[in-house]
């Protein structure tokens, strides 16, 4: 069963992209705009202590030399600075170098010590600044110095810094209807984006379901982005290729039907010709036995082929490689196609250049050389020869079979590694044989990692070049 889950919603192409999308638009805005929030109230806190402690300067020389500071009274600068303190919603304290607040602009604490870093700090002459998080309290403490420059007292101004959260509040709410927009903006863009994705890929698997339904045997084109263009090209490839396997299949399926049809037609006339006629003599049936054993040799020969040809085209076929004596090995074979060739007075002769031990699957071998060198007398006329030649070099070696007989005509020399293929089919049944020699030759060469060629002339002859590798060299299985 399939998996249905891979099929959902979650899964699809459409989908994912519209989630990279969102979070494109989001996630920016959900870093930058806390970013900016911070960046904000740090400036804001910044601008105001500096602005503090430039007015709080201002009041240096008033506060020292009218006595201020040393607690004397002075309802000019008492209104002025609590003035100040109020616009800021905040307070004033001037404290004196012995750390004694002089004046408090709530007048709550006077007389009081205060010790505190930034006030210690602020006596050796530095301006400070401090930020209370939790009052929200901005508390500038500025030096304050006598004519002479010698610090006499700290000012200290607190700003109550609430309109930076009012600020802040108004920033978010924004912040919040541009959060709204960029993500409406985002799923819009995504929901596009991910039609624009998925159309094609839509077109393409409904293009291949009906492939797979056979209402077609071609995808139709998309146009759409290169990729997929690309793909799309390669299943079209893909397809073709599985076509053209399907009909030479089924033209191999028909062909082998009709192979093994022909004998028993044969033997079912000769059967039939002898059962519906009385008084048959005994010569006529004998040779009417003679030609049913004859067709029954056809047909177990066009089976043993085709078990060959089976056998070898089995994926993962193995070779069973051991080191052969070509030259014995060869010589072996045409000592048993001695009768045949002396029958159709054909001279065979073997020339061997040097003496060869090779790599191979004997039995495989032995088929490649029987079907050249039989084909060779087979296709010869009384008084022909046919000429084998064996030579090597460091890394192959060579067989070469050549005979002066009837030739291939040129428009079949391509076709007669094909299976059933036959060239010359007004002799092909007096001469014998299934069509399926050279197929099997061919592949045995094949599972060696060697070659074959033919050069033929029609009416002069044919030559069958092979070259496998003297070792064999096992191919990596994918
Ligand atoms: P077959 O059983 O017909 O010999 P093969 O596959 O061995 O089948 O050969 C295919 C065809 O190639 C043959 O039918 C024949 O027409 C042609 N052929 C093969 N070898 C030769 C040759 N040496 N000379 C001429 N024709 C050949």
């Amino acid at each position: 069963m399939e998996n249905k889950n891979r099929f959902s919603v979650l899964h699809s192409l459409g989908f994912k992209n519209a989630i990279i999308i969102i979070l494109i638009g989001i996630i920016p805005f959900l870093v930058c705009v806390p970013i900016y929030l911070r960046a904000y109230k740090a400036v804001s806190i910044r601008t105001d202590a500096a602005n503090l402690m430039a007015q709080a300067a201002q009041y240096n020389n008033q506060i020292v030399t009218s006595g201020y500071i040393l607690g004397e009274h002075n309802s000019l600068l008492d209104t002025e600075l609590k003035a100040i303190a109020d616009s800021y919603n905040g307070r004033l304290l001037i404290v004196n170098s012995g750390l004694t607040i002089v004046k408090d602009s709530f007048s709550v604490d006077v007389g009081k010590t205060v010790i505190w870093d930034n006030i210690i700090r602020s006596m050796q002459g530095e301006s400070l600044y401090y930020y209370d998080d939790n009052t929200k309290y901005l508390i500038v403490s500025v030096p304050l110095s006598n004519s002479d420059g010698k610090i006499v007292g700290t000012l200290i101004i607190n700003k109550s810094m609430e309109y930076i959260n009012q600020n802040l509040d108004i920033f978010a709410s924004y912040g919040l209807i541009g959060a709204v927009i960029i993500i409406s903006l985002s799923v819009i863009v995504a929901i596009l984006a991910s039609l624009h994705f998925s159309k094609p890929m839509k077109k393409m698997s409904d293009g291949l379901d009906a492939i797979i339904r056979e209402y077609s045997n071609e995808l139709p084109d998309v146009k759409s982005y290169r990729e997929l263009e690309e793909v799309s090209e390669k299943f079209n490839e893909v397809i073709k290729k599985l076509q053209a396997i399907d009909q030479s299949r089924q033209e191999f399926v028909s062909n082998v039907s009709h192979e093994l049809k022909t004998p028993l037609t044969s033997m079912k006339v000769l059967a039939d010709s002898l059962n519906g006629s009385e008084d048959v003599p005994i010569e006529m049936y004998r040779e009417f036995m003679v030609d049913i054993g004859d067709e029954i040799d056809r047909e177990t020969k066009i089976i043993n082929d085709l078990l060959s040809l089976v056998r070898m085209d089995k994926s993962g076929a193995k070779l069973n490689v051991s080191a052969v004596n070509i030259n014995e090995l060869i010589e072996h074979i045409l000592k048993r196609l001695k009768p045949i060739a002396e029958k159709a007075d054909i001279e065979v002769v073997f020339e061997s250049f040097r003496p060869i031990v090779a790599e191979v699957d004997e039995v495989k071998f032995t088929l490649v050389i029987t079907n050249l060198v039989e084909n060779a007398i087979k296709y010869n006329e009384e008084g022909g020869w046919v000429h084998i030649s064996l030579n090597s070099d460091h890394q192959f070696f060579y067989i070469k079979v050549e005979d002066n007989g009837l030739g291939i005509p040129e428009e079949s020399v391509d076709y007669i590694f094909d299976r059933f293929y036959r060239a010359d089919k007004s002799h092909s049944r007096e001469i014998g044989g299934t069509g399926l020699g050279l197929a099997i030759t061919k592949n045995a060469i094949a599972m060696h990692n060697g070659e074959i060629k033919v050069r033929s002339k029609l009416g002069e002859g044919s030559t069958f070049d092979v070259r496998i590798p003297l070792n064999y060299i096992e191919k990596e299985a994918h």
